[in-house]
Parts: C-alpha cells; structure tokens; sequence
C-alpha cells in the first residue's frame, strides 16, 4: 500500500474546495491541526475565535469521522507536532495551505526545512484567497495602495484564470489507524470559563455546512437588495459570512462562483475584493498591525484615557449607536460594518484613543477576527492607512445613527434602557425633552449613561490634533 499524505489543515477548516486534499488524488489521508498560539507572534487567537475555532474543530472532525476518518489535534511548535505525525505514520508528503499573516512564513519555512530534511515531500496551496498575496503589482511593479486600480486588476486577473472551485469532498477518507494518538479538542481549553459565550450559540453555527447554510440564506433573501440595505445595521441585508470565511470554513472561490453573474451582486463581490486587498497590504506592509502605513502617524498626539477606554467597550459612552455597536460585539462576537466605522471613528476622533487599542479589543471580541482586515478597518477609519478615509472625516454619531437607524430599532435590540425612546430622540437623548424621557423611563446618568463627551467639541479638538502634525 501506498504511503499516505498528511494534510495539516490551518487556516482552510472544509473538505470540499480543498486542493491540499484534490492533491492527494485518491491517496490515504491523515487530517492533522496543530494547536500552536506561541507561533503567532503579536497576534494569537483571542477569546471569541478561540471559541469559534472550538466549534469549527469539532464541525470538521464530525465530517471527517462520516467519510471514516477522524481530525488527529496536536499541539505545536508546528515543526515538531508535523515531524512526529509523519515519522509515527510513515507520510511520504505533508500538503499545506498558506497563511499570510506576518509570522506565517517563518512557520512554513521551518516545516519545510524540516520535511525536506526527512526526505518528506512538502506542497502549499492558496485556498483562503482568490489571487495569491504579491501576485497583482502596480504597472510600476509596485505594491497597490489604492483600491480602485487594485480591484480592476484583480477583475482582469479572474476573468483570465476564471473563478473554479476545487471540487467536492471525497466520499471516503482512509489512512488514520486507530492508534494514532490525537488531543481531544475539549482539552486545548479553547472554550471560556465563564459563560459569556451564550448569545454567540443562537447566533453561529460554526463548521462547513453551517457557513454553505449561511451562503444559502444570503443567496435566498438579501442578494438582490444587498447595494441599498448593506448599511443599515437594523436590517438584515448584509451575508454575515466573514468568520466563516476567516476559518476557511467556505472559500472566497466558492462565493464568487455562486454569486457571480446573480443581477445586482457587483457591491458584494466589491467586499470580497476588499478582503483581497486588505491581505495584498498585509503582505507588503507587515507592520501595519502595529505601525501606521503613512509614517507621519507615528507622532499623532493620541491620548491615554483609560476611563474612556473602558466606556467605550462596555457600549456605556451615552452615544446611542456606539453603544449599541458595543454591545452587539460582546453579545455575539459581531458587529455590522457600518456601526463598525462609526465606533471606530469614534474611539480614534472623539476621544482620541489610539487605533491600536481598539484594533487589540476587537481582535478578543470578533469572531471574524482576521488580522489583515482588522488592521485595514482601523487603519483605514483612523486616516493612516491605504486608500484610507482622509482624517478630517469625522463621523458624528447622532446624524449616522439617524440616516442609518432611521426607527431606532438597531438601538433598542441592543440598549433595552432605551426601548421605549421615540424614533426622533432616540439618537440624541440628552437633547429630548423632559417628558419625552420622563415617558420612555429614562433617567438619565442613572438608567443610561450622560455622554461622556460633546461630539462638536470632539470634533474640532481632533482636527487640531491632525492640524498639529500636518504642521
Ligand atoms: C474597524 C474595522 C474593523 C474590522 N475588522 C474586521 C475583522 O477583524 N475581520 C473581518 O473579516 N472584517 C473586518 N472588518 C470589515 C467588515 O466590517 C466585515 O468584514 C463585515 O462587517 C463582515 O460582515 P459580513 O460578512 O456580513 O460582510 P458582507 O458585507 O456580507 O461582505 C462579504 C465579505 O466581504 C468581506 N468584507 C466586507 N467588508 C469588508 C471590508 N471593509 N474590508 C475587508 N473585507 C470586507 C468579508 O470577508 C465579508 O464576510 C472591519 C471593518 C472595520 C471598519
């Protein structure tokens, strides 16, 4: 018999889609994740995707087990966890998808080095992206900065090579002996002592048929409507795929096959093109998850308020739509894209808290938590990014929430202390008058918080601020 192939499965949680497993061509198998946050440099999955990448294990594993198969789980350094598997099974080749993150590389490279060294085999796919990270350069030969360009090159480059998916799942998997020693999942204690975790159950489910389930969903119901309802945070109009595709539970591939061509889709492939791009950055400016990508950032006057701070992540900043944000985010792991610009802008602009802080609160609390994206989010808001929103738009809290919350009901299913506000005030209700808050019971600095800051006050100290370094 022939020896197998050990797939290490990273970033890329599905059996069909996978050309790490198209690879093996009919080959045994032995599905292998190693469990290794000491390798992630700055960045090790925080709390919500730890819970996440607990459900999405265990998804694969009861997928892995229908085809006869089953998840072998180690723990790393990746190096040794991958050697041991393939001296204990007798692997002839260890098939590998890319990851992109800073410290990826140095990961694979000694895998690598250390397979070649057995004389192992060692391929590596791109499954998580739909153009290879470096491959669409300026005409220049430079790295894009600007999206506009980056996106129409990125068209060029898939109406070429054209969008196909790998194909289906095997409909058996051998080669894992029944010895084969393996962590069970419950003991890389990824899931929280405390049970925060509850909203998160009735909103996800994570694993492969849950992220087709959801792709399903989006196909039936919000496709067509996507450009007008995409940012309104009180309407269900946006897909709420990214954790599934940040796990690799589906493929960017398999999106853009199912929705290209569907009248009216152009605005959502757009997103997933911003994915595209926010990894292109990544890998030429590994930096910028800490650093700005415009250096002159680096002196921006930001300021330490470690009371604002907490405010703002526990929704309690007397701002409406902030808050409610705020609090969708501890909730479920989620936040809709629009209110996640405005909490942005204000943590960065209102209250003058560097970018850094909140990219750091985010990575905890999403579940999407994707360190290419999150980096563009926050660089992108604050004005120090590529192709970022000139610093000196400042997005005011109270007019957002009105165009985009129009009734308020955004606002009410997070802040129950305001549920019985009037659509008029509920954006602004330190400017309601007494009896509309006396009616709606609302005390307040007692029943919800009096705004920590003025936002027109706010706004002009932080265009002094940009002014300062401007100068
Ligand atoms: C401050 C800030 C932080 C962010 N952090 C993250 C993060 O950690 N992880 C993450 O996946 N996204 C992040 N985003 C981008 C965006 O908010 C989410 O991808 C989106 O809200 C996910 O919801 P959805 O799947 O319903 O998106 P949809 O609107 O349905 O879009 C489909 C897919 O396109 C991609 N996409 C959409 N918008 C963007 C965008 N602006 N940039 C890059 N890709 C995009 C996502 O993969 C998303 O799943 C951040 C944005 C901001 C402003």
């Amino acid at each position: 018999m022939s020896s197998p192939v050990a797939v290490w499965f990273r970033r890329d949680l599905r059996l069909a889609d996978n050309p790490a497993i198209e690879a093996c061509s009919g080959r045994d198998i032995v599905p292998v994740y190693v469990w290794s946050p000491d390798e992630e440099g700055d960045w090790p999955a925080g709390s919500a995707s730890r819970w996440w990448l607990h459900h999405t294990l265990s998804a694969l594993d009861a997928d892995l087990r229908r085809l006869g198969s089953r998840l072998i789980v180690r723990k790393g350094p990746a190096p040794h966890a991958i050697e041991s598997l393939v001296r204990e099974t007798g692997a002839s080749a260890v098939h590998m998808h890319r990851r992109h993150e800073p410290w990826a590389a140095a990961q694979e490279a000694s895998v690598a080095r250390t397979l070649t060294g057995m004389g192992c085999a060692v391929r590596t796919f791109e499954s998580s992206l739909l153009t290879d990270p470096g491959s669409l350069v300026t005409a220049s030969g430079g790295p894009f900065k600007v999206f506009t360009p980056f996106y129409r090159a990125l068209l060029q480059r898939l109406s070429a090579d054209g969008v196909v998916p790998d194909g289906a799942p095997p409909s058996r998997m051998g080669g894992v002996e029944p010895g084969l020693a393996s962590i069970p999942i419950d003991e890389l204690g990824l899931l929280p002592n405390i049970p925060w975790d509850r909203g998160f159950r009735d909103v996800w489910s994570p694993g492969e048929a849950g992220a087709h389930k959801r792709l399903s969903a989006f196909l039936a119901d919000a496709i067509g409507t996507y450009a007008e309802r995409r940012d309104r945070p009180d309407l269900d109009g946006v897909s709420r795929l990214s954790p599934h595709l940040h796990f690799g539970e589906i493929g960017p591939r398999q999106i853009w096959h199912a929705v290209a061509g569907i009248p009216g889709a152009e605005p959502f492939l757009r997103q997933l093109a911003w994915r595209e791009f926010s990894c292109h950055l990544l890998h030429h400016f590994p930096s910028t998850p800490l650093e700005p990508l415009r250096p002159e950032f680096a002196a921006f006057p930001w300021r330490d308020d470690a009371g604002a701070l907490r405010a703002w992540q526990r929704g309690r900043t007397g701002y409406p739509i902030v808050d409610a944000g705020m609090r969708q985010l501890w909730a479920t792991g989620w936040m809709h894209n629009r209110v996640r610009m405005l909490v942005a802008s204000f943590l960065t602009k209102d209250l003058l808290i560097p970018w850094q802080e909140g990219a750091r609160w985010f990575w905890d609390t999403l579940v999407d938590a994707d360190l290419a994206n999150n980096t563009q989010g926050w660089q992108w808001t604050a004005g120090c990014g590529a192709d970022a929103a000139p610093y000196f738009r400042i997005f005011n809290p109270v007019t957002q929430g009105m165009r985009f919350d129009p009734d308020g009901s955004y606002v009410r299913a997070w802040i129950p202390e305001l549920a019985c506000m009037p659509a008029e005030w509920i954006h602004r209700p330190w400017e309601a008058p007494d009896s509309v808050l006396l009616e709606a019971g609302v005390r307040l600095g007692e029943t919800y918080p009096i705004r920590i800051v003025d936002h027109a006050e706010r706004r002009d100290r932080a265009l002094e601020a940009y002014r300062s370094l401007r100068g």
